[in-house]
């Protein structure tokens, strides 16, 4: 029986070129109509899923289903998935309107349907009355827009994009976040995505596999692999780590181990010998270097105990003369106690 609830599963997924091991045992479950990202570091062999995934690429080792059907022999056209490509890959030589038809075309729809099912994939990523352009004529942002359009006219189960928003500048990319979130809640389909941008990754995703050499180090919601980092690489890797290990733990925390705080979580307090409470804990330091940006200050704070953390303030009712006056002051930092996690290695 087809499981209609699980869109991807992955089984001991393996893929090695020579004496690399790109990927090294991946076992992972993606529910159908999620968001889900892959997030990584370079290299760290999240393309190479998604391209198995997408048949371009065979494993070494393991099983690709697709809704519950072992697919892992299967040519890329027999899946039930489409691609939307970093670059596009729009044919520059045909019109918006004959870019999001083609693959309908090459699957011999007839030219009705097609037009109307193009139309309406135009629509659902807000592009209507773009379909005489040619590619050149559209700005980066709308030329993802047809390239996304043209992998959902195919109505796939699922959606495979790979680092889609990586050609867009900053300020757009940021707009595309919230839109491909919007566009993807209204057409229903699985998106999969594969970015090294941890903060694209938490904006769009229902969960996030965060991978390290080949291999997934933790999966989670957004919230949970941001807020509760299952391992020193995670922490490090989504947002600024801010570890407090070995000796400083036993000073600061009165326990071993390895642990992490965000630095939002921290209060810079400036008198050192301001009482703490009971649900808190604290460290003193000295203020190393103050980074001022506006709307908020980063402090790099050196701890007595030893180690560094780095504090995130909001600038409520501070200039930014004021913060910069603080380098080389003493502080003591303040947080709750629910706010550090144990990692580990
Ligand atoms: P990026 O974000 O840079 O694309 P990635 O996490 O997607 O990185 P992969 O592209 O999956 O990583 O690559 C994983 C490892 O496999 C890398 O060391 C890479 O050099 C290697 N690799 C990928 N494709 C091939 C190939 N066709 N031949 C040889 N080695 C490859």
């Amino acid at each position: 029986m087809p499981d209609r609830n699980v869109a991807v599963r992955l089984r001991g997924l393996r893929k090695s070129f020579g004496a690399v091991e790109a990927v090294a045992g991946v076992d992972l479950e993606i529910t159908d109509g999620e968001f889900f990202a892959m997030l990584g570091p370079s290299g760290s062999g999240k393309t190479t899923v998604l391209r198995m995934i997408a048949g371009f690429e065979s494993p070494t080792a393991g099983t690709v289903e697709l809704g519950g059907r072992d697919v892992t022999r299967l040519a890329p056209f027999e899946r039930d998935v489409n691609t939307v490509f970093q670059d596009y890959a729009l044919f520059p030589h045909m019109s918006v309107l004959q870019n999001v038809e083609y693959g309908l075309r090459v699957k011999k729809v007839p030219k009705a349907e097609r037009r109307e099912r193009a139309v309406e994939a135009l629509t659902a990523v807000r592009l209507p009355g773009f379909e005489a352009r040619r590619p050149s004529q559209l700005s980066g942002g709308q030329r993802q827009r047809v390239a996304l359009a043209r992998a959902l006219v195919n109505r796939p189960r699922v959606l495979l994009l790979d680092e889609p928003l990586g050609a867009l500048d900053l300020k757009l990319r940021e707009e595309m976040q919230v839109e491909l979130k919007q566009i993807q809640r209204q057409v229903g389909v699985t998106f999969l995505f594969v970015t090294h941008d941890q903060e694209e990754a938490l904006t769009m995703s229902d969960r996030v596999a965060v991978f390290d050499r080949g291999a997934i180090e933790q999966v989670g919601t957004p919230a949970e692999v941001y807020e509760r980092p299952a391992t020193p690489f995670v922490a490090e890797f989504v947002g600024t780590s801010n570890l407090i290990a070995g000796e400083a733990a036993k000073a600061v925390l009165g326990k071993e181990g390895t642990y992490s705080v965000r630095p939002e979580k921290l209060r810079l307090v400036l008198d050192v010998d301001a009482p703490v409470g009971g649900e808190e804990h604290s460290a003193t330091g000295t203020i190393a270097e103050v980074v001022y940006a506006g709307a908020s200050t980063r402090f790099v704070v050196d701890l007595d105990a030893g180690g560094r953390l780095i504090v995130l303030q909001q600038n409520l009712e501070v200039s930014s003369m004021e913060v910069t006056g603080l380098r080389g002051g003493r502080v003591r930092l303040v947080w709750n106690r629910r706010h550090e996690f144990a990692v580990v290695s």
